[in-house]
C-alpha cells in the first residue's frame, strides 16, 4: 500500500539521487517526497564555505533541482539556520519523517541535534544515515580501542569491516502536489558577478551528479590503467579529477570505490592501480574520522610541540605565493592551476605546501585558509589534514626534515616542463633542462626564451638551501621543546 504521508529529504553534502541511504528511506514505500536545502551561515560553529566552493555549489544545486523536477519532486531552497527552517518546512509540508545523511564534524552534529529535538517535539521522527563515509565516524577502533593515528593502522582496522561494497541505485520518486515556498537560487548570490572571476572555473568544471559519473567512467577508461604511478605526475592524466563531486556528494565515495574495484576484476584496469585508488579513498576517510575526533582540526596542531614553532609573518612572501610569483615555476604553475581551475594536482599541493611551511616558514593555517577559498573540493576534513600532514603538525605527518626541493620535484614529477608551461606561459620557451630553474639560463638561452628575470618572470623569493637550512633550524627548536 502506499504511503501518503510526504517524508522530507534535507539534503548537504550528498547532492545526489543515486546510493543516497536517506533519500532512499525518505522515498520508501512510495511516499511523497520533499527535498529541501538550507543554506546556513548563522548557526554557531559552522563553516563558512570559500568562494570557488559557493560557486560549485550553485552548480550542483541547479542539476539536482533539475534532475528532481523530472520526478516532479521540488528542490526547496530557503536559507537561514537550520533548527528554524528545518522544522519549519515539515510542518508546512505536513511530514512526519525527516531524512538524512550524517555529517562528521561536532557542530554539525550540533545542528543535526538540535533539528532532531525540535522535530521531535512537533512529532516529526528523524532518520539518520551513513551516506558520505563508507564507515561510521568512530567506528575504526584499534585494538585497544583508540583511533588509530597512523593512516596504515586506521586502514588496516577500516578494512577488517569491509563496507557493503554494492551502491543503491536511485529510488524511484513522487513529488508534493503542492508547491512550498522556495527562495530564488541567483538571489544566494552564490556565483561572483563583480568581478566575474568564475570563467576559468566554468571552462574546466560541470558540476552534478551526471558530469560526476561522466568524469568517472573516463577515468575508468583512461587514467585508472597506471594510476598507481601515473598519480604523481600533473602533466599527465591519471588522476581521477573526482574532488569536488566527492567533496559535495555528487558521487558517493561507495560508489566510485565499487566502480574502480569492478574495473579492477574486470580486468579492464590491473588490481594494483584500483587498489591504490582505493587506498586514496581510505586517505579521505581518514581525514574525516580525525575531524569527527577533532573538531578544531582546521585551527589546532594536533601535535602540540607545534604550539611552540617560531612561524614568520611576511605579507609579500604571502602575497608572492597566492599569486604564483615565487620565482620557482613548478610553485608557481600549482599555484596558478588553483587560481584559473579552482583545482591543483595532489603532488603540485603537498609542493606549494611545503614551500609556504618550510621554505618560507608562513603558518600551515596561511595556506589552508586560500586553499579554503580558492579550491571547488575546498573539503573540511581533507583541507586541514592535508595541510597539517605536510607542515608536520597532523596525524602520521611527513617528518619535518622532510623538505622538498621544489627544483627537483618539479623535474621528477614533471620532467619535460609541460605543467609548467602551461600555467607559467612567460616560460614556454626555456629548454626542458632549465625550465625548473630559470635563474641557471645564460643571457642568451633567456634572451631566445623572450624571458626577462626580475621582469616577465621573478627572481627566487627565497634560496634554498638557505631557506632548507633555516626550516631545520627551526624545527629543531621545535623538538627539543618536546
Ligand atoms: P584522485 O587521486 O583521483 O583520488 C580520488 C579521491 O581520493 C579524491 O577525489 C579524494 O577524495 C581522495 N584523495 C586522494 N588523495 C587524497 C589525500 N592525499 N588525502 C585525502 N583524500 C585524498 N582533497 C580534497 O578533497 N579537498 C581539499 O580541500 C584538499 N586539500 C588538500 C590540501 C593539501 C595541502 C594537500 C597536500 C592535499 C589536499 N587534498 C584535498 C587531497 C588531494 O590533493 C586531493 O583529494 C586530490 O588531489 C584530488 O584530486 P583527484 O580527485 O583527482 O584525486
Amino acid at each position: 500500500m502506499t504511503d501518503t504521508t510526504p517524508a522530507l529529504m534535507w539534503f548537504r553534502d550528498d547532492l545526489r539521487l543515486s546510493d543516497n541511504p536517506a533519500l532512499t528511506a525518505a522515498a520508501q514505500g512510495g511516499r511523497p517526497v520533499i527535498a529541501l536545502y538550507v543554506l546556513d551561515e548563522d548557526s554557531a560553529g559552522l563553516r563558512d564555505m570559500g568562494g570557488a566552493a559557493r560557486w560549485w555549489l550553485a552548480g550542483s544545486l541547479r542539476a539536482l533541482g533539475a534532475a528532481l523536477a523530472r520526478s516532479k519532486v521540488q528542490l526547496v531552497l530557503r536559507q537561514g539556520p537550520a533548527a528554524r527552517v528545518v522544522p519549519e518546512v515539515a510542518r508546512a509540508a505536513g511530514c512526519e519523517v525527516v531524512a538524512f545523511n550524517r555529517r562528521a564534524g561536532r557542530a554539525e552534529a550540533r545542528v543535526d541535534d538540535e533539528v532532531e529535538a525540535l522535530l521531535e517535539k512537533q512529532g516529526c521522527a528523524v532518520e539518520r544515515h551513513l551516506g558520505q563515509l563508507l564507515h561510521q565516524p568512530g567506528s575504526v577502533r584499534t585494538q585497544a580501542g583508540g583511533m588509530p593515528r597512523t593512516f596504515s593502522a586506521f586502514q588496516r582496522s577500516a578494512l577488517r569491516d569491509r563496507p557493503a561494497p554494492l551502491p543503491q541505485r536511485a529510488p524511484s520518486l513522487t513529488g508534493l502536489k503542492t508547491r512550498l515556498e522556495s527562495e530564488d537560487l541567483d538571489s544566494w548570490q552564490l556565483e561572483p558577478s563583480k568581478p566575474d572571476w568564475a570563467g576559468g572555473l566554468r571552462e574546466s568544471w560541470k558540476p552534478g551528479e551526471a558530469a560526476a559519473h561522466e568524469v568517472m567512467s573516463d577515468f575508468i577508461d583512461g587514467g585508472l590503467s597506471g594510476y598507481a604511478e601515473g598519480r604523481d605526475r600533473p602533466d599527465q592524466i591519471h588522476v581521477s579529477r573526482l574532488s569536488p563531486y566527492l567533496r559535495f556528494g555528487e558521487i558517493s565515495p561507495r560508489q566510485a570505490l565499487a566502480a574502480v574495484l569492478h574495473a579492477g576484476e574486470a580486468g579492464t584496469a590491473p588490481m594494483a592501480d584500483a587498489r591504490k585508488f582505493e587506498s586514496e579513498l581510505y586517505w579521505r576517510e581518514f581525514s574525516y574520522h580525525l575531524l569527527h575526533a577533532v573538531p578544531d582540526l582546521a585551527r589546532r596542531n594536533l601535535q602540540a610541540n607545534f604550539d611552540a614553532f617560531p612561524w614568520r609573518e611576511c605579507s609579500g612572501d604571502l602575497k608572492a605565493w597566492r599569486r604564483g610569483l615565487t620565482g620557482y615555476p613548478i610553485v608557481d604553475a600549482g599555484m596558478r592551476q588553483l587560481w584559473q581551475t579552482g583545482w591543483m594536482h595532489n603532488r603540485v599541493r603537498m609542493i606549494v605546501a611545503s614551500f609556504l611551511c618550510k621554505h618560507l616558514l608562513l603558518h600551515w593555517t596561511e595556506g589552508e585558509s586560500w586553499f579554503w577559498d580558492t579550491l571547488v573540493d575546498a573539503d573540511p576534513a581533507n583541507n586541514p589534514a592535508s595541510w597539517q600532514w605536510v607542515a608536520g603538525s597532523g596525524a602520521d605527518a611527513a617528518p619535518y626534515f622532510r623538505i622538498f626541493n621544489p627544483v627537483l620535484q618539479g623535474e621528477k614529477f614533471d620532467p619535460k616542463g609541460d605543467y609548467v608551461r602551461t600555467y607559467v606561459p612567460e616560460l614556454a620557451h626555456l629548454p626542458r633542462n632549465l625550465i625548473h630553474k630559470p635563474w641557471e639560463a645564460g643571457g642568451l638561452e633567456l634572451a631566445q626564451a623572450g624571458v626577462r628575470l626580475g621582469i616577465t618572470y621573478p627572481r627566487p623569493i627565497v634560496d634554498h638551501a638557505a631557506a632548507r637550512d633555516r626550516a631545520l633550524r627551526a624545527f629543531e627548536h621545535t623538538r627539543k621543546d618536546t
